[in-house]
Order: structure tokens, then sequence, then C-alpha cells
């Protein structure tokens, strides 16, 4: 006789109140980092207890639980996700979800300062692409706004993983007189060696030690800028972030554009983020979270895990309030970008 009763599955996928479904986690596997960029964190940062942030098992686990509930893109980022001790051994380990067919990308967000030493493991171990983050290619002004990143190691390193064979998005913060002239240069740079090139506004994350107001450099304006110069076409591709991109016909390349502050990007927003201590945040700008870490140290069984984890999307927002200007000098959440991971 036939079943009439609908197949049970045991791991239906994640879907929000707005009927987003939610395919991207990304990790921040460590609050450290061996850079203070000056838009990210003050220059005395105080870091986690130890006991606070999740083993390299319990983030396995709790990023797999994700994978078995339809999560396919993971991307670890920090903090710096390299400075992470053994954190090859992570990524080994979630590389069986790629050989699975599970996960269709596993990829991290680096500052590029440990990239020579790992490039070939990362490339090894399944990883296809990553972004590293470079906001100037001048040494000095490397230096002004890292405080403590040293540009030719980064070079190293970026040298490395294209020689391993990893395709490379570059993320540019784009600051008002901070690099807004070198927007034009970077882009050049970029396409010369087959890399893309994404600009992303400052969001206000946390306090830090400047005023973002004088930072805070609207896309539209270096969109308009750029325009000038260079012919940019739409074109429709995507690749599961929240980035607009365009193709620069005079160097065939791409640029994307991620700006959440003059454009909202939320209405197609499909990931959510968890922190180095196992907190869910199901929107990078508002302060509404999950502890996932008490849960999954409460049993060994995923039962409870799985129960938190769909509680926590039916609480995902529509969408952030991010706001820069003179009368919201505080930052719109208190965390900052290397807590919930960029
Ligand atoms: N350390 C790694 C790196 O720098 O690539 C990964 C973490 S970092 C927090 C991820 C991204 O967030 C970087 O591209 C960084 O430039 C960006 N970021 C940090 N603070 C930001 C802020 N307040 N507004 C916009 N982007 C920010
Ligand atoms: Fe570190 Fe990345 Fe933040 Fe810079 S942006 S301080 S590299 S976490």
């Amino acid at each position: 006789m036939q079943d009439l009763a609908p197949a049970l599955s045991t791991s239906p996928s994640l879907i929000d109140p707005f009927g987003r479904t939610i395919s991207y986690l990304r990790v921040s596997v460590t609050d450290r980092c061996d850079f203070r960029c000056v838009y990210c964190m003050s220059e005395n940062m105080t870091f986690l207890p130890k006991q606070e942030i999740l083993t390299l098992e319990e983030l396995d686990r709790l990023c797999s639980a994700f994978v078995r509930r339809g999560v396919q893109k993971l991307r670890l980022t920090g903090g710096e996700p390299l400075v992470r001790r053994d954190i090859l051994k992570l990524i080994e380990s979630l590389s069986r979800h790629l050989a699975s067919g599970a996960l269709e990308e596993l990829t991290i967000t680096t500052n590029g300062s440990q990239l020579a030493k790992y490039a070939s493991d990362l490339a090894r171990l399944g990883v296809r692409r990553i972004n590293v983050s470079l906001d100037t290619l001048d040494e000095a002004k490397f230096h002004e706004i890292t405080r403590w990143g040293q540009l030719p190691k980064v070079m190293e390193g970026i040298d490395a993983a294209q020689k391993a064979g990893l395709a490379i998005k570059i993320n540019m913060v784009a600051l008002k007189g901070v690099n807004e002239h070198e927007i034009g240069p970077m882009l050049e740079w970029c396409h010369s060696r087959g890399m893309e090139l994404t600009l992303i506004e400052t969001m206000p994350l946390g306090d830090i030690d400047g005023d973002r107001t004088e930072q805070y450099l609207p896309l539209s304006v270096v969109r308009a800028g750029l325009m000038d110069r260079y012919t940019l076409e739409d074109i429709a591709h995507r690749t599961g972030g929240p980035a607009r991109y365009m193709r620069v016909k005079e160097t065939g390349g791409r640029i994307g554009f991620i700006t959440p502050m003059t454009h909202n990007f939320c209405e197609s927003c499909n990931r959510v983020r968890l922190t180095c201590t196992g907190t869910l945040y199901m929107c990078l700008g508002q302060e509404d979270a999950a502890d996932l870490r008490s849960v999954l140290r409460a049993s060994p069984q995923d039962a409870a895990l799985d129960a938190a984890i769909d509680a926590a999307i039916l609480r995902k927002p529509k969408g952030h309030d991010f706001v820069i200007d003179r009368r919201h000098n505080k930052p719109a959440v208190a965390r900052h970008m290397s807590v919930t991971g960029g």
C-alpha cells in the first residue's frame, strides 16, 4: 500500500518569518586579532577569557548542526580567523561536509597576515575562494589604518594564496579622507591580478577611538566618482552575500558594493552569524541573540540544539536600523564587528 503520510524530513531547512531561507552561516572563530584597524577596534581591547570561547570541537558541532539544516555556505571570520590556534584542524574537520556535498562552500575572511603560512593548506582542504581585507596599497597608510599591520606581509600572503590557486576578493572599507582617492588605483591593481574588489561602507558597530561620522563615505558618492573615469555596467552576478556587482568595462573585472547604510540589503538576507562564544545573531545590526553554547554544553545530543536553532531563526528580524549622523553618535549596536564577524 502506498504510504500517504508526508515524508518526514529529519532536517527541514531553516526559514525565517519573512520567508527567507537561511543558507549562509558566518562564524567568528575568535575575537582576537593581530591588527587594530581604526574602524573595527580600539587600540586597547579586552578579549574574552578562554573558558567562554567554544572549543574547536564545539565549533565543529555547531557548524555541522547548521549544515544538517541546509546551510550551504560557511564563512570563518573573526577577529582574525587565522590567529586561532589549530584553526586548520577545524577547517579539515569541516571539509568533510564539502566532500559529502552537503556544503557548497567553505571560505574565510582574513586580514592576510598569516596567509603565506596557511594558503596551500587552505587550498588542500577544499577552500576555493577567500576574502582578504585591504584598504590601501600605501605602506604608511596601511600602518595608520591597521595600527599593527605590515603591508609586505599581507602582500606575501596574497601572492601565496594566488600561487595556491585560491580565488581572492579584496574587501576595502571606504574611508572619507583616508583612502577615498585610492579606490581607482586599487581597482586597477586588483583587476590586473585577476582579483575582484568589493567596497564596504563603515558600519556603526562598537565603540572605537575615533569619530565615525568623519570616516563615513557613502558608496553612492564613490560610485559616481568612479563613473567619471570608468564604464560601470550592471551585472546580475551574486555570491550569496550582500554585495551588488558591476562590470568595469575598461578592466574587464568586477567591482562589488556593500552598502548597508545607503541601501538596505535586508530583504534578501539569507545569513546568520555565530560568535566564538556560541551566541547566534540573527542580524548584524540588531542586539537580539540566542545563546547556543549553554544548550550545546547541556547535552551531547543535538535535539535541544536543533530546537534552539529553530526558535532563534523564528526571531530573525526584518532588517537593521543603522544610522550614522551627528545626532546618532553612539554605535547602533555596542559590539564590535570583530565579535559578530564581518
Ligand atoms: N580580520 C578579518 C579581516 O579583517 O578580514 C576578518 C574579520 S573583519 C571584522 C571582517 C571585515 O569587516 C573586514 O573586511 C573589515 O574591514 C570589516 N569591518 C570591520 N569593522 C567594520 C565596520 N565598522 N564597518 C564596516 N566594515 C568593517
Ligand atoms: Fe582585525 Fe579584521 Fe578588525 Fe582589522 S577588521 S582589527 S584585521 S578583525
